[in-house]
């Protein structure tokens, strides 16, 4: 069985260097367009340039807080169980998406449901 501080590990730097890309985007948003951005995450003004960046800029935010859950869970030892049957997480898949919330069989019905 992999350790838990082991996906600590890699879950803390990838959160570091979300943590970086998001202040690098915010940063170009803001003095390159003007863009106001609220507490929220949202602009209050942009450009349509600047689109593209702000798509990142989401993602980057969404992949953050489920770091952050997936933190969460480890202090709580919820972690690596599936959110939905509540079976383990393969290992591997953690390795490779170690904020992962659900088991490869449960994330292809979430996405079909799509
Ligand atoms: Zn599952």
């Amino acid at each position: 069985m992999t350790q838990n501080s082991e996906y600590k590990e890699l879950l803390l730097n990838r959160k570091k260097e979300i943590e970086k890309i998001i202040k690098n985007l915010e940063n170009e948003l803001q003095s390159v367009n003007g863009c106001d951005i609220k507490e929220d995450g949202d602009f209050a003004a942009c450009s349509t340039n600047s689109e593209n960046n702000y798509l990142i800029y989401k993602q980057q935010l969404k992949e953050l807080k489920e770091i952050e859950e997936a933190l969460l869970a480890i202090d709580k030892g919820t972690y690596g169980i599936c959110k939905m049957c509540e079976e383990e997480i393969n290992p591997e898949r953690l390795k490779i998406k170690p904020f992962a919330k659900y088991c490869i069989d449960c994330r292809e019905i979430i996405e079909k449901e799509k």
